[in-house]
């Protein structure tokens, strides 16, 4: 089954399409072994901890008003 996904390496910097190795669709980059996770979930996660920064930052300022 070859569903190929386009990633990014942010140590060597390698751009291209391969194929993932597990269920999180994280595959080894051919050129440095390093584990990458497609492009667009990368855009997903840094979403996410946008909200979650954001929700903690809001937390931390409720605390210190509530003290
Ligand atoms: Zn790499």
């Amino acid at each position: 089954m070859a569903r190929e996904r386009s990633y990014q390496c942010t140590v060597c910097r390698w751009q291209g399409t391969a194929e993932p190795v597990d269920a999180g669709d994280a595959a080894p980059c051919p050129r440095c072994g390093v584990y990458l996770y497609p492009t667009s979930w990368a855009r997903t996660w840094g979403v996410a901890l946008l909200l979650v920064g954001g929700t903690l930052g809001f937390v931390f300022a409720a605390v210190r008003l509530l003290r």
